[in-house]
């Protein structure tokens, strides 16, 4: 059986690129596991263009979800890559108008899910003598944005996650690594109303948005990179300056 490389969030626009990306860097070694919560048609698209792969359906704001996406990977082989990528950004709150479902809603997708996803993938890599975690943070982990109090404290805690779950699982054979992306053309973004889109291209030095497969270079970067652990690189334009 070929080791697996999972791809959370593989329907989304960053998440599509990346499971892209591992497939040919790999030449056929590694085969994709693709999750996907909700819109089957977009995954199954996803799919058809990455041969040998398969999806997995799993909402992982839930205990359940987690453990049945873990169970689906391991009757396909031994997980030797996670990509913790599945994300929101949603709701936009003011900070003196967050409200408590808001935090449950974002910090269980976008910190929970990954948590406990690490803990339990990186025991079957420890098992298997082998395996890299790479986490898809934000730019907004590192400055403000109105609106994004939720958003941005679950991507700052994802990255000192990273760092512990590096600093604990390198010495058994595990590198955890994080890619913090700017502004990405994607179906998330492109909610997005106008000004704000205005507002946020005046803040990135190369006046530019990014492209979902910019991000995915960065991930196979340090999946290459065998001495690369607990580090988050920037893909962002130079927003985060
Ligand atoms: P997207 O909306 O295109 O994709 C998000 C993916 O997350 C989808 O596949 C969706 O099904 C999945 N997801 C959402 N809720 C889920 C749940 N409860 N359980 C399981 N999966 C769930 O967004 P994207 O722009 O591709 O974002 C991917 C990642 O990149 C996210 O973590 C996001 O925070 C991060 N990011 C995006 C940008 C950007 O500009 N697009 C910038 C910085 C960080």
């Amino acid at each position: 059986m070929k080791d697996i490389a999972v791809v959370t969030g593989a329907s989304g626009g960053i998440g599509r690129a990346v499971a892209k990306k591992i497939h040919e860097a790999s030449a056929g070694a590694l085969r994709l596991a693709l999750h996907y919560h909700g819109n089957q048609e977009r995954a199954e698209a996803v799919q058809a263009g990455i041969p040998d792969s398969f999806l997995i359906q799993a909402d992982l704001s839930t205990s359940a979800g987690r453990q049945d996406l873990l169970a689906s990977v391991l009757k396909a082989g031994a997980p030797y890559i996670l990509v913790n990528n599945a994300g929101i950004d949603r709701p936009h709150e003011p900070a003196l108008n967050v409200q408590e479902s808001s935090f449950d809603q974002l910090v269980n997708v976008n910190l929970k899910s990954p948590l406990f996803l690490m803990r339990d993938f990186g025991k079957e890599m420890i098992r298997a003598e082998g395996g890299m975690i790479i986490n898809i943070s934000s730019v907004l982990a590192h400055k403000s944005l109105v609106g994004s109090a939720i958003y941005r404290a679950s991507k700052a805690a994802l990255e000192a996650l990273t760092k512990q779950f590096a600093f604990e699982l390198g010495p058994r054979g595990v590198r955890v690594n994080a890619v913090a992306p700017g502004f990405i053309e994607t179906p998330m973004t492109a909610l997005l109303e106008d000004d704000m889109k205005v507002q946020i291209r005046s803040e990135v030095a190369l006046e530019r948005f990014g492209s979902p497969e910019a991000v995915a270079a960065a991930v196979c970067h340090l999946i290459d990179n065998d001495y690369i652990n607990g580090a988050v690189i920037s893909v962002d334009g130079g927003m985060a300056l």
